[in-house]
């Protein structure tokens, strides 16, 4: 009887003037089961190669049924779906941000932990990577679980941002990897070097006579010695290294602890900054997962010596030696302004960046040629990101079986100026198959 009355309803909104036609359909549509809710009469960026773009998405309970096209996604309608004319506005995966502080920082926006999860959710962002957690954080979160929406992963913290090498606390909560579960703890943390406190540990000074060499917090057998006693308990390690001595430092130390072994703990070093020309294939190597900035702040911007300018943010450079390696992105909010991740994209694909004021900042020449290109930052915000936190059979792009994080937006990121990429406007958010947030002026 379904199969009678479905191509009805899709008759109907043809009728009513729906582009509904599309030139490919999606793979591993049901035909059995009915959609809780369709989106449909758009583009959706679904990150997942086999089927890059459809026009429909439907969504049963936290899962997603299929993508495909309008007319597909509409035949797994019936009386109570919800159905959601996109009227040829874009859908992609919600953002994951591998690295963030927003939970544990909201204080500084003067927020509570709901209030922080709807700024999150109001940036599209639906899974994170929270890299600075005590047992007093942990604690906090797990009281917070039951309102919990944005997938979470905590890295809890060996030592602190001055480099405070701290006891093996965090035996007391082992890693898990169960798919779904909301919050997660994923590893641990250890800071090899300045940044946060004192400053970045370089091989040569940034602007020289002025900025020194920074501070490398630890030797490197006290580093290996962290990093082998986590990764024999079965903890990911993520490691703050921004200076190339320091990353030099934290690529010893996960190749130390693997011994030859492949990475499958997916080891990670995070920020990444100045990385010397030398360093950029030990990440292939040692299968390490970097983790990289996209807002650079060269609004504020000083000048570099000639060695750093090869060295400072040689992203592209990193992306085109590897194309298979997983590189990240990270927000580092509130460290890093403010929390949207179309400024942070639209940085990686121009290099032009938006200042706190809202000016258009023009790169110097040595950066202008390490952009990103758009489809690769996008991978760098959705798959790759939840790669890096053990999520990526869950989330970060759109396609049956995986949970229902997603984003409607105001431009296509694809087809856009990339110079309009900072403007994009999140519309509609929606995590594990419900609608968490949505802009009342987008008639959606
Ligand atoms: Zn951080």
């Amino acid at each position: 009887m379904k199969v009678m009355r479905l191509p009805g309803l899709a008759f109907i909104l043809l009728l009513q003037g729906c582009n509904i036609s599309a030139p490919a359909p999606g793979p591993d549509f049901p035909t059995s089961e009915m959609a809780d809710i369709v989106f449909y009469n758009g583009t959706v960026i679904t990150m997942n190669e086999d089927y890059p773009e459809g026009q429909a998405i439907a969504i049963k309970g936290k899962k997603i049924l299929g993508v495909g096209t309008s007319l597909q996604a509409l035949a797994t309608a019936n009386r109570t779906t919800q159905l959601i004319d996109l009227k040829g506005k874009t859908i992609m995966p919600g953002i994951v941000d591998a690295h963030t502080h927003v939970f544990n920082d909201r204080d500084r926006f003067g927020l509570d932990l709901p209030g922080a999860q709807e700024l999150l959710f109001k940036n599209g962002i639906t899974s994170l990577g929270n890299l600075f957690c005590t047992e007093e954080f942990v604690a906090e979160m797990r009281a917070f679980e039951p309102l919990l929406k944005v997938k979470t992963s905590l890295f809890l913290t060996k030592t602190f941002p001055c480099g405070e090498i701290q006891d093996s606390w965090y035996h007391g909560y082992p890693a898990t990897r169960t798919p779904g579960e909301v919050l997660r703890i994923n590893g641990i943390k250890i800071t090899a070097d300045g940044g946060t406190c004192g400053g970045m540990a370089v091989s040569e000074e940034f602007i020289p006579g002025t900025t020194g060499l920074g501070d490398l917090w630890h030797t490197q057998d006290e580093i290996n010695a962290m990093v082998l006693e986590a990764d024999k308990a079965g903890y990911q390690v993520a490691i703050h290294a921004i200076g190339d001595r320091a990353i030099e430092q934290a690529q010893n130390a996960i190749a130390y602890a693997l011994d030859g072994r492949p990475n499958v703990l997916r080891h990670r070093i995070e920020h990444n900054s100045a990385i010397r020309p030398d360093l950029i294939p030990r990440y292939s190597e040692f299968g390490i997962i970097p983790v990289i900035f996209g807002w650079k702040k060269i609004c504020d911007f000083y000048p570099r010596s000639p060695f750093y300018e090869a060295a400072d943010f040689p992203y592209r450079t990193l992306i085109d030696y590897d194309p298979d390696l997983p590189v990240a992105w990270h927000g580092d909010d509130p460290y890093r302004g403010p929390v949207n991740p179309f400024i942070e994209l639209h940085s990686m694909v121009t290099r032009t960046e938006v200042s706190e004021t809202g000016a258009l900042c023009t790169p110097p020449s040595w950066l202008a040629a390490q952009t990103i290109p758009v489809q690769t930052a996008l991978k760098l915000m959705t798959l790759n990101a939840a790669y890096s936190l053990f999520r990526d059979d869950e989330t970060g792009s759109l396609q049956t079986g995986k949970y229902a994080d997603l984003i409607v937006l105001s431009a296509n990121p694809l087809t856009i100026d990339p110079q309009d990429i900072h403007g994009i406007e999140v519309q509609l958010t929606m995590a594990n198959g419900e609608i968490v947030y949505r802009l009342p002026a987008s008639g959606l």
